[in-house]
């Protein structure tokens, strides 16, 4: 009987056998994600090597310590981790963003608001503006870069996502941005104490009863900034009036909703008495922004 006393070591695997390996297994649970795509995030995560430079240097081998922690990211993706968590940071407006559990992932869709603050901003010198909600900082930080001369406050009332906020400002170098730890509710002096040109927000939208439902990834982002009361509505219904006071005259407000939110929401900013309310859709052709002036 031969004794594995006598087997010739292993090569060791190649860069190439490694990530097919793990594009492998991730293409093989299905899921809605891109597996070559997830699979070449990962492997330049753990290797630290693009895809192009995979291609071209494929055949050497993979050092063991980068494929093992290759191995355990493509591992926590099959267990329904986020992508975003796993890498730990995610681009927004062309900036990065650190990400991880306890914050909502930036959203394409979200640009779309950023676009639309930034067009309203057209013109008007060193505005003051305020986020409400504002999460990992992606809208206040991207308008901050994209206006220095603004001054931007951002508002946040979980902890933990205001100090993925705080890591993002200093990252992104946002001298012009203020995290400001609050209730929307029950907003600090620090923020009542000014008149802003413009309020931006990504409440929590998706109604009560379908949060167990979303998607996998989604279930495990932070419930407090998914959760928009028993029809989803809960914060529009509060934030128009809440922001009126805050607003200078011709201010205006601008929130991002879901799909089927926009009739309901200009509905609930006309009431609120906000003038050429208008709901711009995004890219997939679905309602997502609302815009109104006071
Ligand atoms: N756009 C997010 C989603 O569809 C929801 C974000 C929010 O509630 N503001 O998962």
């Amino acid at each position: 009987m031969r004794t594995t006393g006598n087997a010739l070591p292993h090569p060791p695997e190649t860069l190439d056998q490694v990530y097919r390996r793990g594009r492998a297994a991730l293409a093989a649970a299905g899921g809605e994600g891109d597996s070559p795509l997830e699979a070449a995030f990962l492997f330049e995560k753990a290797f630290g090597l693009s895809r192009g430079a995979l291609l071209s240097r494929g055949g050497e081998p993979a050092g063991a310590e980068e494929a093992a922690a290759f191995q355990a990211m493509v591992e926590r993706r099959l267990a329904g981790e986020p992508l975003q968590y796993i890498l730990g940071e995610w681009e927004f407006f062309g900036l990065p963003f650190s990400v991880g559990p306890g914050v909502l992932i930036p959203r394409p869709e979200t640009e779309l608001l950023v676009e639309k603050a930034l067009e309203l901003l057209e013109g008007i010198p060193s505005p003051l503006l305020l986020d409400l909600c504002s999460g990992s900082g992606c809208i206040p930080i991207a308008l901050g870069a994209s206006r220095p001369d603004a001054r931007v406050w951002g508002v946040e009332l979980s902890p933990a996502a205001l100090s993925f906020f705080r890591q993002n400002l200093l990252a992104n170098r946002a001298a012009n941005v203020t995290a400001v730890e609050g209730d929307v509710f029950a907003l600090p002096g620090e923020i009542t104490g000014r008149k802003y040109r413009l309020i931006t927000a990504n409440p929590p939208y998706i109604p009560r009863g379908e949060l167990g439902s979303l998607q996998r990834e989604v279930g495990a982002e932070p419930p407090m900034a998914l959760d928009g009361g028993p029809d989803g509505l809960d914060f529009y219904r509060r934030l128009p009036g809440l922001c009126r006071p805050l607003l200078e005259p011709g201010g205006a407000l601008l929130l991002e909703i879901g799909e089927d939110q926009g009739a309901a929401v200009r509905a609930l900013l006309e009431g609120a008495g906000y003038r050429s309310v208008e709901v711009f859709r995004d890219l997939s052709g679905l309602d997502r922004v609302v815009l109104g002036f006071f």
